[in-house]
């Protein structure tokens, strides 16, 4: 994709049904798009939206092998209630093989190598072969996404970013899994409103920044997934 065309296609989907951007998407790029997923509520909605594309769109699961139990459960649910052929990605290395070699809790002493091994190589694996690549992606999570487009180019990788959620809030989103009985991630409900690796997670208090429990006291802000916005 070019960015001339991302740049239109961002402005025509901005502020429209998430549904029309995918319909569109799966069919630009049918068999080469990717949904990521980590298994939070976006992830939910995506699933349950992408369903009427399922040919064209390959699911991934991204495990970093310290995913909460309760986010395993949900993918497993997720996968039973809709049939979902996953293709699962994991790092190179067990969390023990890379104890072994870098030392214990690597994402204590360099978080971000620690995401580098056990995120983002695995999904640049996966994105191996497509052009474009559905994430979850909302402006109101952080001030770091507050100038997300529903299409945006991800140059370094070769891939157009479909965004499909990018206007929703909060709200919005937990509307749509009531609505449809989608299975979501219980612990949105226990005060984490952003939920990563075991080690690198912990519940906001109310009122508190939402991405406030990811790598706090650290500094860290984004795992490197989502690389700043090219176009
Ligand atoms: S979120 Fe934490 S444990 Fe997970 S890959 Fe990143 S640094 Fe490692």
């Amino acid at each position: 994709m070019t960015r001339a065309e991302a740049d239109e296609a961002a402005r025509r989907f901005d502020g429209g049904d998430p549904q029309d951007l995918l319909a569109w998407a799966a069919d630009r790029f049918a068999g080469r798009i990717v949904l990521t997923c980590s298994w939070q509520m976006q992830s939910s909605v995506l699933i349950h939206m992408t369903r009427p594309f399922a040919d064209a769109i390959r699911v991934v699961d991204l495990d970093t092998g310290l995913l909460f139990p309760e986010t395993y459960a949900t993918r497993d649910a997720l996968a039973a209630r809709y049939g979902l052929e996953l293709e699962t990605f994991v790092p190179e290395r067990t969390v023990a093989e890379q104890a072994a070699d870098e030392g214990p809790e690597l994402w204590a002493r360099d978080p971000d190598r620690c995401c580098a091994l056990r995120k983002v190589a695995p999904l640049s694996r996966a994105l191996e072969g497509a052009d474009a690549w559905i994430t979850g992606i909302r402006r109101a999570q952080s001030d770091t996404r507050a100038d997300a487009r529903p299409v945006e180019l991800d140059e370094a990788r070769g891939v157009a970013k479909i965004q499909p959620l990018v206007a929703w809030s909060d709200e919005d989103v937990m509307g749509y899994l009531y609505a449809h009985d989608i299975p979501y991630n219980p612990l949105h409900d226990r005060g984490y409103p952003s939920i990563g690796c075991v080690p690198c997670t912990r519940a906001v208090a109310p009122g508190e920044d939402p991405r406030a429990g990811r790598w706090a006291g650290t500094g860290k802000t984004e795992c490197g997934l989502h690389l700043p916005r090219a176009s």
